[in-house]
């Protein structure tokens, strides 16, 4: 799609949105006698307005993703990133929005909150990628298709070839949450993103980058619709604290960990596969396994007995008798496997 139909897409009163002007808009220099925001003169740390474009944090993501400043949001985790996509782009109680299920729980949550219709495809046995039968679902007020690969909670990735044969041919946003993409084999989206102007990308610092309680979700498309998210957020949507600790532990390498964490994966998986109670460990890109058991409601308890949380998927259409298991450091993975094969 050309950008400018992308753009015929935003709800019109969106498009002539006069957003709110921060002080901070107006004067842009880092010294001076700041009495413009009416903050408290009094250094604290904390007593002056985070930077609302957050330039400094993003110009750290841009570079390990390897993605421009201006094609980048920052959310209040990626769930504000989802939510900002139905208030751009779908007129409440007329648009809808298409999704696989089962998937993440959030896309269907913010249509509700934003009344917008949602419309789902289920997933076969395998959760191969419906293209065909998603597209058949849309029709002329479809403004938003979401895909989640890899995709939680199944765990696989959906081949590439296929997402952006997709994004070539559907005529409104197409919204790819990679959440887990740091664990997975095959590439990201990222990759392609400049080609495809209908194209949302979502990443977090949640998972791989270990910062879930910093709340830092990453939204990369086109710099219009960018620009367009930054006018419709609140204005100091990040704080100073968590862009200071995250520009902290940015610092690190997480290389290793993601590593370790792909080879328990595998390790897991293996031993998991071997025991008498589990039927069946679908592949997964993620850090976590869906995995289909005899009683998964049974097992459930029995780890909880022992205090090892794990999430029952069992009442999720697709996902009957299946429990989603987080890959944890390898002790814990331990004491995991050490329950599951003693039961029963
Ligand atoms: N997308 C997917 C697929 C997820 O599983 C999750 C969280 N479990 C999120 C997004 C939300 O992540 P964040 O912490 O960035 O809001």
């Amino acid at each position: 799609m050309e950008l400018n139909e992308v753009l015929r897409l935003v709800r019109k009163n969106i498009i002539s949105l006069a957003p709110y002007s921060t002080a901070r808009d107006e004067y842009k220099g880092a010294l001076g006698v700041f009495l413009d925001a009416n903050e408290n003169p009094f250094e604290n740390g904390y007593n002056r307005y985070p930077d609302p474009r957050q330039l400094e944090l993003k110009g750290i993501i841009s570079k390990f993703k390897g993605v421009a400043v201006e094609n980048m949001f920052i959310g209040n985790g990626s769930d504000e990133a989802i939510d900002l996509c139905y208030r751009v782009f779908c007129n409440p109680g007329k648009d809808n929005a298409v999704a696989i299920t089962p998937s993440y729980g959030m896309y269907r949550v913010a249509a509700d909150i934003n009344d917008v219709e949602f419309r789902e495809v289920q997933l076969d046995g395998e959760f191969s990628f419906p293209g065909k039968e998603v597209l058949d679902l849309c029709d002329e007020n479809t403004k938003l298709v979401f895909f989640c690969s890899p995709n939680n909670p199944s765990g696989n990735s959906f081949p590439m070839e296929q997402m952006l044969e997709f994004i070539s041919s559907f005529k409104g946003i197409v919204v790819v949450d990679e959440a887990y993409i740091d664990f997975a084999e095959q590439p990201s989206l990222l990759t392609v993103l400049p080609k495809y102007k209908n194209l949302i990308v979502l990443q977090t610092l949640s998972k791989a980058y270990g910062l879930a309680g910093l709340r830092l979700g990453l939204a990369f498309a086109d710099a219009e619709i960018m620009s367009i998210f930054a006018k419709v957020k609140y204005p100091y949507n990040i704080n100073i604290a968590g862009m200071e600790r995250a520009k902290e532990l940015l610092a690190r390498d997480v290389k290793s960990e993601i590593e370790l964490l792909k080879s328990e994966r595998k390790r897991v998986a293996a031993a998991l596969k071997e025991m008498k109670c589990v039927q069946r460990v679908f592949p997964s890109d993620a850090n976590f396994l869906l995995v289909r058991v005899d009683d998964a409601r049974a097992l459930y308890d029995a780890l909880i007995q022992e205090q090892v949380i794990v999430r029952d998927r069992s009442r999720l259409k697709g996902c009957e008798g299946t429990l989603r298991i987080t890959i944890g450091k390898p002790e814990e993975n331990d004491r995991m496997l050490a329950i599951v094969k003693d039961w029963k």
